[in-house]
């Protein structure tokens, strides 16, 4: 049966669940729940990129990463035709790729037209393999290491310069002839930025302005002056643009809009070291919603607000619109995916709480171990059956913290029931781990009703394929 409901709301009794709707143009995936494509379907069970999601767990085992192509896919398109509509000048959208790095994902991503932002070797080995044009990779990173540097000017990739160490690092390597072979588009000097702390730091509800920052990141804005002249000085240098990231889940529109206009005064200052600084990276950090309180501006008035103010700081210096680049991680990628787990066990600790175990946990998604990240559920396979149990998530980690979920308000669970857990997208997979020797889960694609396989679940001889059993210790 089909249930009928109003648009993405919960029912007083029932689950959360997918909006109607005839089509999904104009919604920002960053202030949904679930995924563009979510429906109820014919069985009553979710459906995702037109796949049953209990078919999915059934077909590519448990638990289960879904990626929907048409959620990042349109995230993407939201970033890149803002910049276009409120920005005269030239722009790129970086996606971050911390948030989920790997192949498929960058694939789409640099499909839709998206530079990538990688922050580390393995990031960017991972970049270049997928197909990305260097001209569109930025290497971040507040420990680089040489060979990672090597491997950064062999390719040709923009590096974001975050301190005088790297800088040292960099224009030695540059001297000494350690990179064998320079990529074309270093023949005129390495393209670097520079990565700067603004003073402003933000996260959710919290927004900080300081003269100084306390962070491990970026040069300080009071040593502008010598960074300049330094890297003014160095032939095997172009230094093409600045950065600044302010932090992450934000959902205030202003720390942006100061973050851009101390980012312009700082390209004002650049021009008097005779610096001809053309790009200017905002960073990411727009914010998404992972419960129904949150309330995070879109993809649409984010873009606006920054394109605004860039536009009337430059006006005011007099200054040429630089190329401006922003890099999002978390607001495109995370509505897009969900994590289907199966129910296991459960126990109830009379007039405490009941717990109810899934497999998997703080490996596949540390969040909220880490962070107490909140986040929502559904049971699947059982959409419209009222709501009569608040119930605590349990990982299968040997951890009393590993707890996915508090008060979850759920229908009556079963072992085999399919617990969909939303927007886990970002800092999931890339931050998953093998604790206490869980094989990562696998990830799927899916649009139109086809299912991709983009990460196979890890084998047990994955997880001790890096193992070494000296010969004095075999038994
Ligand atoms: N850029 C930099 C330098 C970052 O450190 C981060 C996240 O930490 C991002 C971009 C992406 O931020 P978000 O995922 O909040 O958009």
């Amino acid at each position: 049966m089909v249930s009928t409901h109003p648009a993405g709301v919960q029912n007083a009794g029932t689950q959360y669940l997918p909006p109607r709707r005839n089509t999904s143009t104009n919604i920002s995936p960053n202030q949904e729940l679930l995924p563009l494509t979510a429906k109820v379907n014919s069985d009553d069970n979710l459906e995702i990129g037109g796949c049953d999601v209990t078919n999915l767990v059934q077909q590519f085992g448990s638990p289960l990463y879904i990626l929907d192509e048409e959620t990042l896919r349109t995230a993407c398109q939201q970033y890149r035709d803002g910049f276009q509509r409120y920005y005269p000048g030239a722009s790129q959208v970086l996606y971050a790729s911390k948030a989920w790095n790997c192949l498929a994902v960058l694939a789409i991503a640099a499909a839709e037209g998206l530079g990538i932002d990688v922050v580390s070797g393995g990031e960017l080995y991972t970049a270049l393999t997928a197909g990305v044009n260097p001209d569109k990779i930025y290497l971040h990173g507040n420990n680089k290491s040489r060979d990672e540097l090597v491997l950064a000017i062999e390719s040709g990739v923009t590096i974001v310069v975050d301190n005088w160490h790297e800088l040292h690092t960099l224009v030695e390597t540059l001297h000494t002839g350690v990179v064998e072979t320079l990529h074309a588009t270093s023949l005129h000097g390495t393209r670097v930025m520079l990565r700067l702390t603004p003073g402003i730091e933000c996260h959710t509800h919290e927004y900080i302005r300081t003269g100084h920052l306390d962070s491990k990141f970026g040069f300080d804005p009071n040593d502008l002056g010598e960074v300049f002249e330094f890297v003014s000085q160095q032939p095997n240098l172009t230094c093409v643009g600045l950065h600044a990231h302010i932090g992450s889940q934000i959902f205030e529109r202003q720390p942006h809009r100061d973050l851009a206009a101390v980012m312009v005064e700082w390209l004002r200052d650049a021009k008097k070291y005779g610096l001809d600084i053309t790009e200017l990276n905002v960073g990411g950090g727009l914010g998404i919603k992972y419960v129904e309180s949150d309330d995070p501006p879109s993809i649409d008035e984010w873009v606006k607000a920054i394109c605004e103010v860039v536009q009337t700081a430059c006006a005011a210096e007099n200054l040429p619109l630089p190329k401006l680049l922003s890099e999002p991680g978390r607001s495109l990628i995370a509505t897009a995916c969900v994590t289907a787990y199966t129910v296991g066990s459960s126990k109830t600790i009379p007039e405490i709480r009941t717990y109810v175990s899934i497999d998997g946990g703080m490996s596949d998604n540390p969040r909220p171990i880490t962070y107490q990240s909140v986040y929502r559920a559904v049971i699947a396979n059982k959409l419209s059956a009222p709501l009569t149990e608040t119930v605590t998530i349990a990982g299968k980690h040997c951890e009393s913290g590993d707890i996915l979920i508090k008060n979850a308000q759920l229908p009556k669970t079963e072992p085999g029931d399919i617990l969909v857990v939303m927007a886990t997208g970002a800092y999931n997979y890339s931050m998953a781990s093998n604790y206490n020797r869980l094989p990562r889960p696998a990830a799927v694609v899916v649009a139109n009703g086809e299912a991709n396989l983009i990460l196979q679940r890890e084998t047990y001889q994955d997880l001790i394929r890096q193992d070494c059993l000296p010969e004095r210790l075999k038994n």
